[in-house]
């Protein structure tokens, strides 16, 4: 992590990728700089770069060699989305650069917040804003995606996948996620499926050891399936979790739905030297060039980026555009088509500058 001055300046690494990426990308910067502009001691410079399916049609390789030397050094990086469905590798795979960014820099927690903002965004009925207020820390550079570059043999009459859990790593998860507790409402729960997978039942021993270091923080540890369960019907009860890699990635887009949907949930990827914020959502193919793309993910993760990076200065634009998201979702009619609403992407970029001030 960077240190912090009197005078706060960042470099910050732009890939706004592909689909929808450029468009909630643009969004966010806008909000982002307008934010920094207002911020006494703070200076961000911004330097796109490109990466992602289109970029592997230009140059035959979706994360340049040159992009990820930018990434490393850089303060942080802030990511649109990538991969296009019609643009595949010649194994009929989809190209995941974002995947690959996770693993070449170890970016092994992936911090993904789900905050109900106003009861209409909400499937459940009785669900009030502030009411759903969680985060889930998927271990990322492991668990069931571990084997996903192994090459598959189409005519084979079974193929594998390894669910990969080091201790290293998950000490490493679990310490970042009772930390990350002690900053919240003091609850973590690992979500795991001990009862059925040995990997699971080492992961469960590694999280009750850790978890005598932080007597302060009250634990639970919930199967993934009553997760799941847990997460429609008491979805309030929930602050921090913790879990396996393929199960966060599931559970965190059924928290997405409870607040909105995939255009309401940010995300953050950290390592020990480098982070990158993104959406959680895809390029959306279907919404390509419309205009009608919902911001609010990608513009609350350049607020977690900022709220990431050290400093005061860093920390008070976070919370100032976190504040203008908070009091723009209060509109209900300021709504994007994904939350039923008909405004447009500028539309809602143009009232969260507004609430800025
Ligand atoms: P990936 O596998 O890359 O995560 P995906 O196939 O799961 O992508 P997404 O692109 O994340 O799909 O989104 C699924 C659908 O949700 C989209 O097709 C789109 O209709 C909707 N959606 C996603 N993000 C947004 C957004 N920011 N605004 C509006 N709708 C969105």
């Amino acid at each position: 992590m960077p240190s912090p001055q009197s005078q706060d300046r960042f470099q910050i690494a732009v890939l706004p990728g592909d689909g929808i990426g450029p468009e909630v990308m643009a969004s966010a910067r806008e909000v982002l700089l307008a934010a920094v502009d207002r911020t006494p001691n703070l200076t961000l410079e911004c330097t796109d770069y490109s990466a992602g399916a289109e970029e592997f049609q230009r140059s035959g390789d979706p994360l340049p060699a040159s992009v990820q030397d930018a990434c490393r050094q850089a303060d942080a990086v802030l990511l649109g989305a990538m991969g296009l469905p019609h643009i595949r590798w010649p194994n009929g795979r989809e190209l995941t650069p974002q995947i690959d960014l996770r693993e070449i820099f170890q970016l092994y927690q992936g911090i993904r917040p789900a905050r109900l903002y106003h009861e209409a965004d909400c499937p459940l009925k009785g669900c009030g804003a502030g009411e759903i207020d969680l985060v889930i820390v998927r271990e990322s550079t492991e668990g069931l995606f571990s084997s996903r570059l192994q090459p598959t043999d189409a005519n084979a009459d079974s193929v594998e996948d390894r669910l990969l859990v080091t201790r290293a790593r998950s000490e490493q998860l679990f310490h970042a996620a009772f930390r990350l507790a002690r900053q919240r409402r003091n609850h973590l729960t690992l979500v795991d499926k001990a009862n059925v997978l040995p990997s699971m039942v080492f992961f469960r021993r590694i999280f009750d050891e850790i978890s005598e270091q932080y007597p302060d923080v009250a634990t639970e540890r919930v199967y993934v399936d009553a997760a799941s369960l847990f997460l429609i019907r008491r979805p309030q009860d929930f602050d921090v979790l913790v879990t396996e890699n393929m199960f966060g990635d599931i559970l965190s887009d059924q928290a997405a739905a409870l607040v909105g949907g995939m255009g309401m949930a940010p995300s953050a990827d950290i390592g020990d030297d480098l982070a990158v914020f993104q959406p959680c959502h895809g390029t959306a193919p279907d919404l390509i060039g419309q205009g009608i793309a919902n911001p609010v993910a990608m513009v609350l993760s350049a607020a977690m980026m900022l709220e990431w990076l050290p400093g005061t200065a860093s920390q008070q634009a976070g919370a100032a555009i976190r504040q203008a998201v908070e009091r723009v979702l209060q509109d209900p009619r300021l709504r994007t088509p994904d939350l039923g609403g008909n405004c447009s992407t500028s539309r809602i970029t143009a009232a969260l500058l507004d609430a800025l001030g």
